[in-house]
């Protein structure tokens, strides 16, 4: 498990090609190890989350993207329970509503950035609109070239207002989408999860890892990486998920705040 932030990192000026990163890779680990691995890794995750809270210095942001079934929600389910609901804000991104198509696209996702102390998580995000809304076409190529630009500068902002910002994408090969899918079919406490929508993005797979990978290609950044997550096997996504959160978050160096200067040597009577 050691190096996997590094190893997993897009980059900055790499270019990505997704045929060469295998959606079904485990490291070379048995299922039994990685949900072993997991769990001291998670309440690692939680302390660390508490000393971002109570350090109030940086916020960190969480994006996720993939593929429908990748595991996006399962990521929130099993990877940031780990985290103090006090903490922490999860928001997903749909459709862009009336309001929001009005406003320029980074509108609705600014809005939802965390605030310094916090953990916020997006369940996509402002990378739909250089994703679906380029294959299927929701706005012409002149205006959603020009967003790998603003969103790098947004990004940018981001940072320098110091949120951490750490870019998932949930790596799943068409097979094994195939296989949830039918299993969304057959289990009647997954049939709300179904849309036979869903198969039009399904049916669009290579035009969509094109858009992925010129996304993480060009939006991969010092202050903002992407990682791809081998996603094929649950187990081991949630692994590498949340190893990579607690480097990053132990890369931040943070301390706990001392007593305050009135509370020294003070006693409870
Ligand atoms: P889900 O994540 O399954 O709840 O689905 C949300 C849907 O909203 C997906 O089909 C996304 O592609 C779609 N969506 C999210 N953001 C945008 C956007 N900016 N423009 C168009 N569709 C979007
Ligand atoms: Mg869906």
């Amino acid at each position: 498990m050691t190096r996997v932030r590094d190893e997993l990192r897009v980059k900055p000026g790499s270019k990505v090609v997704l045929s060469d990163h295998d959606p079904s890779d485990v490291g070379g680990m048995s299922k039994a190890d990685g949900r072993t691995a997991l769990l001291p890794l998670k309440e690692r995750l939680n302390e660390l989350q508490e000393l971002l809270y109570a350090t109030g210095k940086y916020a960190l942001l969480v994006i996720l993207q993939g593929m429908d079934t990748s595991g996006k929600d399962g990521v929130c389910k099993n990877v940031m329970d780990a985290f103090n609901p006090q903490g922490c804000q999860v928001t997903g991104f749909k459709v862009p509503t009336r309001e929001e198509l009005a406003h320029d696209f980074l509108w609705r996702i600014h809005k939802a950035t965390p605030a310094k102390g916090m953990a916020g998580i997006f369940n996509r995000s402002h990378y739909e609109d250089v994703l679906v809304v380029r294959v299927e076409n929701l706005v012409p190529e002149a205006v959603w070239s020009k967003r790998y630009d603003a969103i790098n500068d947004f990004e940018q902002l981001l940072a320098d207002s110091g949120v951490v910002v750490v870019k998932f994408f949930l790596h799943i090969s068409k097979e094994e989408q195939r296989e949830r899918l039918a299993d969304r079919l057959e289990d009647p406490t997954e049939h709300w999860k179904f849309r036979v929508a869903d198969l039009a993005a399904r049916s669009k797979w290579d035009e969509y890892m094109a858009a992925y990978e010129d996304a993480l290609s060009k939006c991969s950044t010092k202050h903002a990486p992407w990682y791809i997550i081998p996603a094929d096997r649950k187990w081991y996504r949630n692994l590498v998920v949340s190893q990579i959160l607690v480097e990053t978050l132990e890369s931040l160096e943070l301390e706990w705040p001392p007593l305050e200067a009135e509370a020294q040597g003070i006693e409870i009577v």
